[in-house]
C-alpha cells in the first residue's frame, strides 16, 4: 500500500452524520502510471498461473470476505448510509459470491471448435487481454467492485481498479484481504481518487486495454468518447428509469397482491432507491389504480421507517452524500413545478441525536405527471417513484418504453401469455415477472438504449475479459 505521490487527500464523509471519518488518496496520472507499471511486471506470470491456482486464490478471497462480514458491512454503511442489516444481508454476501462464482466459472470456461469437413479444423483461444480498468459507483460499493474485478482476475488479467471516491473503505479493506489470500503483488491495483482525474487517467492510459465501467450515463458517454478512438474494449453499465408494471388481475388473489406490494416497496425504496434496477416508474392498470395507491401509501406509512442506518428497524437510511441529497431535493422541486401531486414524502427529514446533521429524505410518491416530463424522464436515483395508469397492454408497453433508458422492467400479472408478450416487447435488458432483483449470476446482465453497452455476468463477463483468437488447421 502506498500513499498518493502528490501527497493530497480527499475527506471521506459519513452521510448519516455528516462527519468526516477519514481521508483517502487523491491519486493522479502519476499514481496510475505506477499502478500500470506494477501490473505490467505481474502480468507475464499471472497469465500463466494454472486455473486451479487462480481458483484457489479467488476462492480464498471469497472465504475471507465472509469471515470479515461485520467489518466490511460496517464500512459500507458508514460510507454509503445504507442500513447495516442490508449491507450484512446483501452487499457483503454478494461480494463473496462474486469471487466464488468466477473462481469456479473459470474452471469450466470452454471454447468452441469448428470442424469444416475435409477442409480445416478451427479452434478458438480465449486469452487474457492484459491490463484492464474497472471503475465502479457508490451505490453498491463492494458488490459492484467485485462483480468486475473477480471475472477480470479469473480470466488472467491484471487490474487497475477504482471505487467511487464517495465509498472507498470497503475497497481498501478488499486490498488487504487479497494480499492475505495470496494474490501476487501487482495483479490487482486499487487506486483511490476522483472520477475526473483518477478515473480518466485509467481510461486514457495507453497500456490499459479494456474498460469495464458502471456508473451514470453522463460519465459513460464521456468515457466512450475518450476510449473509442483508442479501440479499447468497453463495457458500460449505466443508468435506468425502470418501469414496474402492475396488471389488474393481480388484485384477484390476496396473496399475489400482498407479494406485489411488498416487492414494490423494495423495488421503489431499497437502498434509499439508489439501485440502478429500482422501479422508479410504477405503471398501474386503471381499474386497480386507486386500490394500489391506497394500499401502497398505507404500507409506506406503516413500515418504511427512515432512521439511523445502524438501527435494526431502519428500513431507509441516509442518502449517500450532500451533493446527491441536494440533487434529489432539486428533482423534487422540479416535480412540484411540473404540477406533480405529492402523495407522500417530498421533503428532507431532520433526525435527532447522532444523525441530526445527516442527509435523509422521505420516501416519496408522486402522481399526476405524464410520461414526457422531466420527473419521468431523468434518473433521480433516490427514494422517489411516480404513479401512472394505463388501460391496455399496448398502452402499458408504450408508457414503459417511453424512456431513453432500457435497463430493467418488472411485470406483475397471473396471465402467463400476457407476461411473455410484455417481456418480448419491452425495451429492457432485464425483465422480472412477478419478482424483482432475483439474480442468477450466470445470466446476461446489462441494459439497452442509454443504459449501456454489452453485458456482464456468467460467460459474458469472461468473454469480455478475454481476447478471442481463432486458430485454423488445414486438414
Ligand atoms: P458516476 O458519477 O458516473 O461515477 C461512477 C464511477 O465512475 C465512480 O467511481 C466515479 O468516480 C467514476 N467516474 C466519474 N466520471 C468519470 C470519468 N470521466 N472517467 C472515469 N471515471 C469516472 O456514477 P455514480 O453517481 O457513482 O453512480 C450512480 C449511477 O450509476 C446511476 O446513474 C446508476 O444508475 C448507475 N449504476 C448503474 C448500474 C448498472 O449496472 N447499470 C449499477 C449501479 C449504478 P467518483 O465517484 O470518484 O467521481
Amino acid at each position: 500500500m502506498i500513499g498518493p505521490l502528490s501527497g493530497k487527500f480527499i475527506d471521506n464523509v459519513n452521510p448519516a452524520t455528516a462527519e468526516i471519518v477519514g481521508q483517502i488518496p487523491d491519486s493522479n496520472e502519476k499514481d496510475i502510471a505506477v499502478a500500470v507499471h506494477a501490473a505490467e511486471k505481474a502480468f507475464p506470470k499471472w497469465r500463466l498461473t494454472s486455473l486451479e491456482e487462480r481458483f484457489a486464490i479467488l476462492n480464498r478471497i471469497a472465504n475471507l470476505i465472509e469471515e470479515n462480514l461485520d467489518t466490511l458491512a460496517l464500512a459500507e454503511t458508514n460510507d454509503n448510509g445504507k442500513p447495516l442489516w442490508l449491507a450484512k444481508k446483501v452487499d457483503i454476501p454478494r461480494a463473496a459470491a462474486n469471487f466464488r462464482f468466477f473462481a469456479t466459472a473459470i474452471m469450466h470456461f470452454a471454447t468452441a471448435s469448428h470442424h469444416n469437413e475435409g477442409v480445416s479444423v478451427n479452434y478458438t483461444l480465449r486469452q487474457p487481454i492484459g491490463i484492464v480498468g474497472c471503475i465502479s459507483p457508490w451505490n453498491l460499493p463492494l458488490y459492484l467492485f467485485t462483480w468486475k474485478i473477480a471475472p477480470a482476475l479469473a480470466a488472467g488479467n491484471c487490474v487497475i481498479a477504482k471505487p467511487s471516491e464517495v465509498t472507498p473503505v470497503s475497497a481498501f479493506l478488499l486490498a488487504r484481504i487479497c494480499k492475505e489470500a495470496g494474490l501476487p503483488n501487482g495483479v490487482l491495483n486499487i487506486v483511490h481518487g476522483t472520477g475526473a482525474v483518477t478515473g480518466e487517467a485509467i481510461v486514457t492510459h495507453p497500456k490499459v486495454k479494456a474498460i469495464s465501467f458502471t456508473g451514470s450515463t453522463r460519465a459513460g458517454e464521456r468515457i466512450a468518447g475518450l476510449v473509442a478512438p483508442k479501440f479499447k474494449k468497453l463495457s458500460l453499465e449505466l443508468g435506468g428509469k425502470n418501469p414496474n408494471i402492475i396488471f389488474a388481475d393481480v388484485a384477484n388473489a390476496k396473496d399475489a397482491w400482498e407479494k406485489m406490494l411488498r416487492t414494490t416497496i423494495r423495488s421503489s425504496f431499497e437502498n434509499q432507491g439508489e439501485i440502478c434496477l429500482c422501479g422508479s416508474r410504477i405503471l398501474i392498470e386503471e381499474t386497480v389504480y386507486e386500490k394500489f395507491k391506497t394500499d401502497f401509501l398505507q404500507m409506506i406509512k406503516d413500515e418504511l421507517t427512515v432512521g439511523d442506518p445502524l438501527e435494526e428497524n431502519t428500513k431507509q437510511g441516509a442518502i449517500v452524500s450532500k451533493v446527491h441529497y441536494e440533487k434529489i431535493l432539486n428533482c423534487l422541486a422540479i416535480a412540484k413545478q411540473e404540477d406533480g401531486k405529492i402523495l407522500c414524502g417530498g421533503n428532507a427529514i431532520q433526525l435527532e441525536g447522532r444523525c441530526a446533521n445527516g442527509f435523509f429524505i422521505e420516501p416519496t410518491v408522486i402522481e399526476n405527471l405524464g410520461p414526457d416530463c422531466t420527473t419521468n424522464q431523468e434518473e433521480i436515483f433516490g427514494p422517489v417513484v411516480t404513479l401512472q395508469s394505463f388501460k391496455t397492454e399496448e398502452a402499458a408497453i408504450a408508457l414503459a418504453n417511453a424512456s431513453q433508458y432500457g435497463l430493467a422492467a418488472s411485470i406483475w400479472t397471473n396471465d402467463i401469455g400476457k407476461a411473455n408478450r410484455m417481456a418480448a416487447n419491452l425495451e429492457a435488458g432485464i425483465i422480472w415477472i412477478n419478482c424483482w432483483l432475483v439474480r442468477d449470476l450466470r445470466t446476461p446482465f446489462g441494459g439497452m438504449k442509454n443504459s449501456g453497452v454489452g453485458r456482464e455476468g456468467g460467460w459474458e463477463a469472461l468473454r469480455f475479459f478475454t481476447e478471442a483468437k481463432n486458430v485454423c488447421i488445414k486438414l
